[in-house]
Order: structure tokens, then C-alpha cells, then sequence
């Protein structure tokens, strides 16, 4: 479903992402781990097209990322092109940003409406089933004030599923979140994977990656510096960089 091969990012003289090759198979979920300033932000903005991404290719569902290609040449695409792309890639960052002047039904509603300009009364079904699938049937109509940090971010990870997305990006879903709270997000994250979502997720939460991520990267300084099935890169990380970190965060 995503495949990266040797993707390098630079700001300026900056070379944030180096030459960075992994496969996340249909289906599958990937954690991405390492500390700050390794790239995993980057990476995921250049999956959806935030960032362009420097050299090397980046797929998703088969298609290039950003580029086209003719006569095996590479030509950046027009905003518009990938605009659309975008629309199939869910993405829901540590910061929940809803917009705080309408409710939790209206921000799940929202995007189907502008960007595929679906009518109200066609979304409205699909917007409550996917609150209720987040838990949340009984806050549909409660504005994000009043809502919990856990709330919030289930609200965002409905209104991104309100897109229908391919393929789900999760930057530090849970970081921002008081301890407590932690658990219903991640909970319904193992829900979405265990409906077969595809996922990378950016994450320190080790149990989840554990538990449910099927391959754990370890980035550091923009390379992959080691990955494979979780439990066994927990239980024994090959790599010293990996192994300093794991110490903090385990
Ligand atoms: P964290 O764990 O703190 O979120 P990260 O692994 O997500 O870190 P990135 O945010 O991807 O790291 O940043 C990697 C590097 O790229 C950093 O050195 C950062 O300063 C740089 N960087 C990121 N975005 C930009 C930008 N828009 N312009 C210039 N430099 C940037
Ligand atoms: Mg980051």
C-alpha cells in the first residue's frame, strides 16, 4: 500500500530524510519510533504531500506521490492533483485542531460536504455511525470545549475516516493527552486495525506497537536505522541508537 524507495528530503541545506526504503503492506500497521528531530513528521507530511519529497519515490496504493511520471521522467503535479490524492490519506495529529465553532456531528460532516460536495442530509448517517464507532454516539452533539482531549481525538479520527481514506496517518495521536485518556484513543486505533486498515503510526507508546503494529521502525538522523516485527525489536534491538532509546521509553 506504501512503499518508499530511497526517499530523501532536504530543507534548504537540511537533510532531514536519507534515503529512506519500507513497505507497508494492505492492511498492515507500521509504528514509527525515534526521537525528536529524526524525520517521522517529515515522513509522514511527504506520504500525504505536505512536503515534497526531494528524491527517490513514494507510492501509495501503486500511484506516485507528488510526481508524475513520463517517459521515466519525474514532473512535479499541479496542487490539484494532489489535493486529490490527499483525500485518501486520513490523517490525525497530536494536536486535534476540530473547529471549535461546530459540534462534533458537524466536524465528521464537514469535509464529505466541501471537498466531495455531498449534501447534509446524504452525510449525516454515515457521520453518526462513524461517532458511534469512536464511542461517541452520545457527543454528537457537543462543540470540542466541552469535549475531553480523548473525546477530541476520537472526533478526529472519525472525521478523518468520514473521507474514506485508504490508508491512516497518526502523528503522536496520544502525546498531547493526559495519562488517562491515552487508552480510549489507542483502543479505537486497534479497532481500525483490527477492521484492516492500513496505518503508519508515530507513536511512543510501546505497547501498542507491541501489540498491534506489525513492523516497528526505528528512525534516527533521517535514516532507518533498524526494523522488523515489534516484539522482536523490543527484545532485542540490534542497533545501540536503538537501544538507548528504547531505555527511555520503555
Ligand atoms: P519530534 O519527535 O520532535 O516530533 P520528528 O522526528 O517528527 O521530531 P521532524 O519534525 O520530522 O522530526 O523534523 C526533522 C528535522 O526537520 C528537524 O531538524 C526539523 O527542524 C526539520 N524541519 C521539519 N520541518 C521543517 C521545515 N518546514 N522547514 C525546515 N526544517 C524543517
Ligand atoms: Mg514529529
Amino acid at each position: 500500500m506504501v512503499v518508499a524507495d530511497r526517499v530523501s528530503k532536504s530543507f534548504g541545506s537540511n537533510e532531514v530524510l536519507k534515503s529512506i526504503s519500507l513497505e507497508v503492506k494492505r492492511g498492515e500497521v507500521m509504528c514509527l519510533v525515534g526521537p525528536s528531530g529524526s524525520g517521522k513528521s517529515t515522513f509522514l507530511r511527504c506520504i500525504n504531500h505536505l512536503e515534497v519529497v526531494s528524491s527517490g519515490r513514494l507510492s501509495v496504493d501503486g500511484e506516485l506521490i507528488g510526481y508524475r511520471e513520463t517517459n521515466d521522467k519525474l514532473y512535479e503535479m499541479h496542487p490539484r492533483e494532489a489535493a486529490r490524492q490527499r483525500r485518501d490519506i486520513g490523517m490525525v495529529f497530536q494536536r486535534f485542531n476540530l473547529f471549535p465553532h461546530m459540534t462534533a456531528l458537524e466536524n465528521v460532516m464537514e469535509a464529505p460536504i466541501r471537498v466531495k460536495g455531498l449534501s447534509k442530509a446524504g452525510v449525516e448517517a454515515n457521520a453518526r455511525a462513524l461517532l458511534a464507532r469512536v464511542g461517541l454516539a452520545e457527543r454528537a452533539d457537543y462543540y470540542p470545549a466541552h469535549l475531553s482531549g480523548g473525546q477530541q481525538q476520537r472526533v478526529a479520527i472519525a472525521r478523518a475516516l468520514a473521507m474514506e481514506p485508504k490508508l491512516m496517518l497518526f502523528d503522536e495521536p496520544t502525546s498531547a493527552l493526559d495519562p488517562e485518556l491515552v487508552g480510549e484513543v489507542l483502543d479505537v486505533m486497534q479497532g481500525l486495525a483490527r477492521d484492516g486498515m492500513t496505518m503508519i503510526v508515530v507513536t511512543h507508546e510501546m505497547g501498542f506497537a507491541r501489540e498491534v503494529a506489525d513492523s516497528l521502525v526505528f528512525m534516527d538522523g533521517g535514516v532507518v536505522v533498524e526494523s522488523g516485527v515489534p516484539t522482536e525489536v523490543l527484545a532485542n534491538p540490534q542497533h545501540h541508537r536503538t537501544q538507548a532509546f528504547l531505555s527511555k521509553v520503555l
